[in-house]
Formats: structure tokens, sequence, C-alpha cells
């Protein structure tokens, strides 16, 4: 439904910054159906990404389609189709969740019965229905989100894409959201394509991409991503990390790493963890202020495939633009 092929985006130099590859050759499919969720560190190029999808800015080099349709030379045909939620408010807060509804409406067209049965089913996805009245401004971040969130889909988008939808919200309102969305998913067959980095948020999706300084790292279930550091890991904090870590190292020829104030050691199996922290402690009682057995949450997934080191071709490419 979403097709990324060798997507690019450099950033020009200026008088005063290099210039910068935010994307670096992207390729990436997402499947008629499917929830996806695209996750990366600060500075990793989701919101570019996200900005060329949405039409709002023109890649280096590259193709997308959307739909079938090439979103470049039919930005009009991916429009009809695509729904986007912006990260900052695109609703006007001084207005009623009602008029705010209408003046989509009117943008798009609809107008009459039509409009009135768009909107209504719209709002069904919504707790909002008995607020049509209210000033958006007095409502909580939750609702205005699904102010948002109705008005996109007033348009029956085929392909809604999210950026970092639920900033902001308290958990409640967060769960809320994400299970309308989920539902919604469902019921209308809709490709959702979400840019997120709580992990907390990626369990229940279909795919989650990985980026990191514009490439992507990993892609995939999350069952399978999990799958990629074991069943179990044994995750240990320490007076001296990286000390503790040399040691481990050295003495037991342990491949841990160090994140953060944590060693960690990743890739045990069931069963094996227990014995191996008796015997860390055994030695290291001192060293030691806590240890523990965890199953590995995508949250670990992240930290490990975005620890890793980077190949270089993105340097390369910023090398042979800026011909130095
Ligand atoms: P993310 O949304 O994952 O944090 P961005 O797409 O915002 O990442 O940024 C990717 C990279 O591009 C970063 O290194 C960022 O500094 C750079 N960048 C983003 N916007 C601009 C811009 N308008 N001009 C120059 N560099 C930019
Ligand atoms: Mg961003």
């Amino acid at each position: 439904m979403i097709t990324i092929d060798s997507l690019t985006h450099i950033y020009p130099a200026t008088r005063k910054v290099a210039a910068r590859t935010a994307i670096s050759a992207l390729t990436l499919a997402v499947k008629e159906g499917e929830f996806v969720i695209l996750s990366g560190p600060n500075g990793s190029g989701k919101s570019t990404l996200f900005r060329i999808l949405c039409g709002l800015a023109l890649p280096s080099s590259g193709r997308v389609t959307v739909a079938g349709f090439d979103l470049f030379a039919q930005p009009a045909k991916v429009r009809e189709v695509m729904g986007v939620v912006f990260q900052s408010p695109a609703v006007d807060k001084h207005l009623s969740v009602a008029e705010n509804l209408a003046i989509h409406g009117d943008l798009y067209g609809l107008s009459g019965p039509e409009f009135r049965a768009r909107r209504d089913e719209a709002l069904s996805w919504t707790d909002l229905a008995d607020r049509l009245d209210q000033q958006v401004a007095t409502l909580s971040g939750g609702l205005a989100r699904q102010v948002e969130l109705a008005k996109v889909l007033m348009t029956n988008p085929k392909v809604l894409l999210l950026d970092e939808p639920t900033t902001g919200l308290d958990p409640v309102s967060r769960r809320n959201f994400l299970d309308a969305l989920h539902r919604l998913q469902k019921a209308r067959g809709m490709t959702v394509l979400m840019t997120s980095h709580v992990f907390a948020e990626a369990d229940d999706v279909d795919r989650v991409a990985i980026m990191r300084e514009g490439q992507l790292l990993a892609y995939d279930s999350p069952q399978a991503l999990k799958a990629l550091i074991g069943t179990e890991m044994v995750v240990i904090q320490a007076k001296d990390t990286e000390g503790l870590a040399a040691r481990l190292r050295a003495d037991m020829g342990l491949a841990v790493r160090c994140i953060g104030d944590e060693v960690r050691l990743e890739e045990t199996e069931n069963g094996d963890s227990l014995p191996l922290l008796e015997k860390i402690l055994d030695r290291y009682r001192p060293d030691v202020l806590s240890i523990s057995i965890k199953q590995p949450g995508l949250d670990d997934v992240f930290v490990h495939v975005t620890s890793r080191a980077v190949p270089d071709h993105a340097l390369a490419i910023d090398l042979k633009r800026t011909g130095t």
C-alpha cells in the first residue's frame, strides 16, 4: 500500500551548517491493512520521512507510491486516499468540535446528509459524541487529539499517517486513543503508519520499523524483533558499570554490554539465566547493586538495535554530494 524505494533526503549545506543526510537510501514497504510503527532515536529522520510522505517536502531522490499512485507525479491522487494526523494540532481551538468538523467537511466538499453521515460515523470512533458544542480549547488533551482523528476519518482515508499522535497524553487517554485506532484499522481495513518512541505502543502492531541516522536498521513483527535478543536477559546495576562489564568479559567470557547505568547480558535462553545470575552474584557480590532476569521488551530491542555500529554509506553519500 505504501512503497518507499531508495529514498534519500539531504538538507543542503548553508553558510553555517554542512549538508546533512536525513534519510539515506531507505527502502520500506507497508502492506495493505497493516499497522506499522516507525521508531528511532531523535534525529533518525522520522519527521523528515513523514513530511515527504504527506507531500510537504520533496526528497533528494527515490520513489514513493501510495495505493499504486506515484507520490511525486500524482500527489492529488494520493491525497484522495490518505489522511494525516500531525504532531502539532491542526484544529482551531477557538471553535467548537462541531465547527471544526464542519470546516473540514467543507474543505472536502461534503455537505448535507452525506456530511452528517460521515461526521457521525467518524465521531462514533471517539468519545466526543456529547461534546459537539464544546470549544476545543476547553477539551482535555486526549479529547482534542480525538477531534483531529474524527476530522481525518470523515474523508474515509485508506491510508492513515500519524506523527507521534500520543505525545503529551496521559496513559489512559493514550490507551483510549490507540485502542480506537486499532479497532478502526481492523474494521475499515485501513493501512496505518505511525511514528512513536513509546514502545509499549508497539507491542500489538503488525510490524515495527527502527531507524537510525536515516537508515532502516530493523523491520519486523514485534515477536520476531524480540527473538533477536533471545528469550531472557540478565540486567545488572553496579557501582562501576564499565569496570564490572570489563571483568565479566575477561573473567567469565560473557558478551555483556553497558547501556546507560546497566550491564546487560542478552541472548540467554530460558533456564540459563538463573545459574548465571548466581555465578555472577557469587563472584561479584560487593560490586553489584541489583541483578535481575528480564524478558526482553521492544524497548530492549530498540536499545540492542540502535546501539550497534552504523554502516558508513550514509557518510559516503554526504561526501559525494558535497564534493569533499
Ligand atoms: P526525527 O524526527 O527522527 O527526530 P528529523 O527528520 O527531524 O528526525 O531529523 C533528521 C536529521 O535531519 C537530523 O539530523 C536533523 O538535525 C536534520 N534536519 C531536520 N530538519 C532539518 C532542516 N530543516 N534543515 C537541516 N537539517 C535538518
Ligand atoms: Mg521528529
